[in-house]
């Protein structure tokens, strides 16, 4: 094999990938000892979910001392950096060419943040996940195919990650190769023709790559067309112009909102509504549009959305002055406060 030891070399690997890294400290002497033969990575996923998900797997947990892996993967595509040495991640299994029983001595573990029941995985995060595998295995001089899930590995029963690994495999092979993503054009096509009605002449030739270097876009006269190859199952999205204004103001695919994962809804003489990966965007016509997202957008919807006694958004969420969130409302306030009962609500007060 290409490498014997520990893999000291992990946060420049993975920064030379261009994928952010924080190297937690101390990480090059954390571990149950040193690595053998390095012959993979394993994916996993936490079945946490939050930001804390790292300290489990620096710290281990009663009975199960850390670390649990060498690397996290943030849920915004940010790699940490934990440990060059062994981690207890693999459990019992077998793989071709990997011991059985035996991999934690052989094989490096990425934990991806994710709660594993339902919890999305954004494609900042997803991405990440494929280039790291990718630089690791090109370090090592390995094939995609020791690119493993746990699920594949365990005959533990175990289920993480919960994506699908062939399509993940496949792609991490064309990352190794270097060659880009599969030509994307007709999905792309195909959302213009279903929106040919309102959407107008295509002003984009081809289409462009996304910042994140997998999705692409292409403009028309009355909107965008959006496609990333595991956004909405591989299909393209278009996001119309009067959407797209707001769409601008929170950084377009590259800001909290993702890329859209519904097509967008017509509120006939009242405006515009559309899914995105981190919140809903609604706009009235004639008036600014905001998202509405997260515990607020959860009370939100309760209360019934834009047709319920709130009414539409008319503000973005701002800070409450007591350490928690607000967002107003036609008719209305919600607010979360984080010290306190989860949220309240201020129906008919001073929202306006
Ligand atoms: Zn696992």
């Amino acid at each position: 094999m290409a490498w014997t030891g520990d893999p000291i070399w992990l946060a420049d690997v993975l920064r030379a990938e261009g994928l952010a890294v924080i190297e937690h400290a101390g990480w090059r002497g954390r571990g149950h000892g040193d690595f053998r033969d390095l012959r993979g990575v394993m994916c996993h996923h936490t079945a946490g979910g939050g930001p804390n998900d790292w300290r489990v797997v620096q710290d281990g947990r009663p009975g199960l001392p850390g670390p649990l892996a060498q690397l996290v993967l943030e849920r915004d595509g940010t790699y940490r950096v934990i440990a060059a040495g062994v981690a207890w991640h693999a459990g019992a299994g077998s793989h071709p060419g990997w011991p059985t029983d035996n991999a934690n001595w052989h094989v490096i573990g990425i934990e991806g943040v994710n709660n594993g029941v339902g919890q999305v995985w954004p494609a900042a995060q997803m991405n990440a996940y494929r280039r790291g595998c990718a630089a690791i295995l090109r370090r090592l001089g390995g094939p995609a195919s020791d690119c493993v899930g746990h699920k594949e590995w365990s005959s533990e029963g175990k289920i993480d990650p919960n994506f699908d690994m062939v399509s993940f495999r496949a792609e991490v092979a064309r990352l190794i190769a270097g060659s880009p993503p599969a030509p994307v054009e007709n999905e792309i096509d195909a959302e213009a023709l279903v929106a040919r009605a309102w959407i107008g002449a295509r002003l984009t030739p081809g289409e462009l790559p996304t910042a994140d270097g997998v999705g692409r876009f292409a403009r028309f006269a009355n909107g965008t067309i959006y496609w990333h190859p595991y956004v909405r199952n591989g299909e393209a999205t278009a996001v119309p112009a009067h959407l797209m204004k707001t769409y601008a103001q929170y950084g377009f695919e590259s800001g909290f909102l993702g890329y859209p994962t519904l097509r967008h809804t017509v509120v006939p003489g009242v405006g515009d509504i559309q899914a995105f990966e981190g919140g809903t965007l609604y706009r009235r016509y004639g008036y600014d549009g905001f998202p509405v997202r997260g515990v607020i957008g959860k009370r939100w919807a309760a209360e019934g959305y834009e047709t319920g006694l709130l009414g539409w958004p008319i503000s973005d969420e701002y800070d409450n002055g007591t350490g928690g969130l607000a967002q107003d409302f036609e008719n209305g306030r919600l607010q979360w406060d984080p010290s306190g009962a989860v949220k309240e609500i201020n129906r008919g007060s001073d929202a306006m």
